[in-house]
């Protein structure tokens, strides 16, 4: 009986850990339904749905909470985004950057500075949140100084940690986003089983892609606090 028992633990943490470390190729480029998923719940913020690992989520909302009380309010701006979410949001700007870069490649690098190519963003891992503000200038104001001040304190402790930070404390990648805060405790495990699983000829399916293959990508998901690598 108790060897049954313990096997049936054993099996029961094998799954565990299949289910939290475990992702396929489609779930790391953000090819999924996450109303559909099990592991993500669907959360409301400032008045908008959105989807989140419930890991992270519990995490943000604990922090929310925190934040509350010191006279934060932490609105999410962006929480998982898909593939396809990611190709509307490349495809406008690759259209919209068309005539100031006539050069595929260097129109892929224009857009770049901000936006990940569908299939390569941290959003897709469900692990990721943009919050208050995605304007840089935002967070040069007094309250965006202020919120930013208190996320930097206090964010570490909920697991929370910023990819993008200053570029001149990173090897290359996006430009700062002092808005983007990730789930360490999960993403860096899906960061080194994206670099192992992920190769540049998977990421195709969207306009430029094909310009795209010129563009070290690799820099670009590596480009991150030293913090957050595996
Ligand atoms: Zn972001």
């Amino acid at each position: 009986m108790k060897r049954t028992l313990f096997f049936s633990l054993a099996g029961s943490l094998l799954v565990f850990i299949n289910f939290s470390f475990a992702l396929s190729k489609d779930e790391l480029m953000g090819k999924i339904s996450a109303h559909q998923h099990p592991d993500f719940v669907r959360f409301v913020s400032g008045g908008r749905v959105f989807s989140l690992r419930r890991e992270a989520y519990a995490a943000l909302a604990a922090m929310t909470e925190a934040a509350k009380k010191d006279g934060i309010s932490l609105v999410v701006v962006s929480a998982f985004r898909s593939f396809d979410d990611q190709k509307r949001i490349w495809e406008t700007k690759w259209k919209r950057f068309a005539s100031s870069y006539p050069d595929p490649v260097k129109r892929c690098k224009a857009i770049l500075r901000y936006s990940s190519a569908p299939g390569t963003s941290r959003h897709h891992w469900g692990t990721d949140v943009d919050l208050v503000s995605v304007d840089p200038a935002f967070f040069k104001t007094k309250e965006g100084q202020r919120i930013l001040a208190w996320l930097e304190t206090h964010a570490p402790s909920y697991g929370f940690e910023r990819p993008y930070t200053p570029l001149s404390q990173r090897n290359g990648g996006y430009e700062e986003e002092p808005w983007h805060w990730s789930y360490r405790p999960l993403a860096t495990n899906y960061l080194s089983l994206y670099t192992n699983t992920i190769t540049q000829e998977d990421i195709t399916g969207f306009s430029g892609d094909n310009a795209l293959k010129e563009v070290d990508i690799l820099s670009y998901i590596l480009g991150i606090s030293p913090t957050l690598l595996p």
